[in-house]
């Protein structure tokens, strides 16, 4: 059922809302998640708002990216809340897409294409709703002058250093700046030279003039105004000025009219500072209420904006969008559906808690998606080839095969067999181990959706490599079927034939980190990129494919059967020429590693 809101007669305009509290699943079910939105502590927040008839039941919420990098899978879990809750509350509701792009120096519009580009690939429309904190840099002078009209802020003459001593400590007192009891005229002055370039890069500042014996070292006259004389890549040589983010986001949000300003637990600290300001400006069309909530933190990845753009940088990576990459881009690329990362953000829950999410929950995301949606397909990345002796050599059989198991609707399709097929090199054990079912000289196997063979002889070459296996077929076992009376062979193994098959470069990616943590690895001193894991990407140049593949298209995704699921590179792959990426494995190799 899905958390609605009605409008009705109500006089005060509010909505009646089926609180969703009594129709949440118990507990989290990642086939319903997607679909049921569960009432976490914020959206109780917003449910009750609506139902008291706050900002006229009007619900207002909005994802404020900073275009200094590309979004990763943090982001994705504030895009989805921010987004989701105004869905939930449609038509009363919207969610806008700003840029907070107040800091010329990291800030390009590369950043701000790819931000468009992964919000929507997600899944979520900002509609006419993209607004840029650039925009309202004139706004943000005009209230920093009503500010120091108010007898509210000062410029000041300290540099950064004298800054900090005299800001105190959490435990001492900080002391007032010398400059803090300039005269308006003169703090106005000033200001407007400032903003005419008339002084050099941290020659002055304009500052709040709030408490500085705060407890909160936030209110201690924060910083609004810097000089920064640096081009910005939407306003250009126009300004010399620039608002400290705690100034300019409160008042975007403002301007917006935003009623919910959703944001993380590292601003809790802020928020002071922030309805200071929102209760001290004059002519602002909202006063939005901010609520805090526990980033997205995920292990054997790293997350900081700073660090992922250095694994850029250094080319420890192909780019923002390498397949191993926390990035939306990266995951895309990787073959990821935008379903599965949805679902992965509401399984992992809206908290106040920190807390570290496995990757093996992600990964087990997109493999519950693809099981449902992506059809089957027969590869052998690493082939030994296998001759039927008693087959016929100038045979060829088809055999059909269903596209997928999970949905009926997704058809069949025919499969060529010939006398020589490859099967994977490690479904054959020369020494076998203890109950090995596979193939080993003298052991019946399957072949998957065909019949019996046995292995008869192990060709090897001087080094004492296995370069062949002879076997012959049971006619009596085709079709899958296991006659009355004969001992059933439990292991079906995939394979290809030989004469039919396509050969493809495949991209066996692993998680980038060989250690779950790689921060607290590298500890304080120490270096996170020492900790890459070497083999988080192996090519396979000539993987036996069947014939179908050869004609996937770029974005393509299947599950290789008893190997995983794979995509067709979106960038790479040419008509008839496929590149596959593996996405994930059938199962998670690293659960055992954590028992
Ligand atoms: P920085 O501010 O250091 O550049 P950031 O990751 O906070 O990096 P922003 O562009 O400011 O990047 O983030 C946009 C929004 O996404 C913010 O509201 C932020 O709180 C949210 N966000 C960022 N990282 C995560 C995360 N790991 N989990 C949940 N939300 C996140
Ligand atoms: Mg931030």
């Amino acid at each position: 059922m899905r958390h609605c809101a009605t409008a009705d007669n109500n006089p005060l305009g509010a909505f009646h809302i089926r609180h969703p509290r009594y129709t949440q699943p118990s507990a989290f079910d990642m086939t319903t998640a997607a679909e049921t939105p569960r009432l976490d502590f914020i959206r109780e927040i917003v449910a009750n708002d609506v139902l008291a008839g706050k900002n006229g039941g009007m619900v207002v919420t909005r994802f404020p990216p900073e275009p200094n990098g590309y979004l990763h899978i943090g982001h994705a879990k504030s895009i989805c809340l921010n987004f989701g809750i105004a869905q939930e509350h449609t038509p009363h509701s919207r969610c806008h897409l700003r840029f907070d792009d107040t800091n010329p120096t990291k800030e390009e519009t590369e950043y701000v294409d790819s931000i468009m580009e992964d919000v929507k690939w997600l899944g979520f429309d900002w509609g006419t709703h993209l607004f840029y904190a650039s925009d309202y840099f004139e706004k943000f002078c005009n209230f920093a002058e009503q500010l120091i009209n108010k007898g509210l802020a000062f410029v000041c003459d300290l540099n950064a250093e004298q800054m900090r001593a005299h800001r105190g400590t959490l435990t001492e007192p900080g002391r007032n700046s010398p400059f803090r009891e300039r005269g308006i005229a003169e703090n106005l002055d000033l200001f407007r030279r400032m903003k005419a370039g008339e002084f050099k890069d941290g020659e002055c500042t304009l500052r709040a003039k709030i408490d500085m014996t705060h407890t909160n070292v936030n209110m201690r006259d924060p910083v609004i105004y810097r000089i920064l004389h640096a081009d910005h890549h939407r306003t250009g040589s126009t300004w010399c000025i620039y608002p400290m983010y705690d100034y300019a986001h409160p008042l975007s949000d403002a301007i917006e009219g935003i009623t919910h300003s959703i944001c993380t637990l590292e601003f809790e600290d802020h928020r002071p500072l922030y309805d200071w300001l929102v209760n001290h400006i004059d002519g602002l069309p909202s006063r939005p209420i901010q609520r805090e909530f526990s980033r997205l933190n995920l292990n054997w990845t790293v997350m900081s904006k700073r660090k992922l753009l250095r694994l850029v940088k250094e080319n420890h990576v192909s780019g923002w969008d390498d397949p191993r990459m926390p990035t939306l881009s990266g995951l895309r690329r990787r073959g990821y559906t935008p379903a599965s990362i949805r679902a992965f953000c509401k399984g992992v829950g809206v908290t106040k808690f920190n807390a570290q999410t496995d990757m093996g929950v992600l990964e087990n995301a997109v493999r519950e998606d693809l099981n449902k949606t992506v059809e089957r397909r027969m590869a052998v990345l690493r082939p030994l080839k296998l001759v039927i002796e008693n087959y016929p050599e100038d045979r060829t059989e088809e055999i059909e095969v269903v596209n997928n198991p999970e949905n009926p609707a997704a058809g069949t399709r025919k499969l060529p067999l010939c006398r020589e097929v490859f099967i994977e090199r490690n479904d054959f054990a020369d020494v076998p181990p203890k109950d090995w079912r596979r193939f080993t000289l003298g052991a019946e196997v399957r072949l998957t959706n065909a019949f019996c063979v046995i292995c008869t002889d192990v060709i090897k070459d001087a080094t004492g490599t296995v370069i062949e296996l002879r076997c012959s077929y049971d006619e009596t076992t085709r079709h899958g079927k296991n006659p009355e009376g004969r001992a059933k062979v439990k292991a079906a193994v995939h394979w290809v034939s030989a004469r039919h098959a396509v050969s493809a470069p495949v991209r066996m990616y692993d998680r980038l980190f060989s250690v779950d943590n790689p921060d607290a690895a590298a500890g304080d001193d120490g270096d996170f990129t020492n900790f890459i894991n070497p083999t988080s990407l192996e090519i396979i140049e000539d993987a036996k494919l069947e014939t179908s593949l050869v004609g996937a298209d770029p974005g393509q995704r299947f599950q290789f059967i008893r190997i995983g699921y794979f995509i067709a590179d979106a960038m790479d792959t040419q008509p008839g020429k496929p590149v596959f990426n593996r996405v994930v494995t059938m199962k998670d190799g690293y659960a055992k590693q954590k028992q």
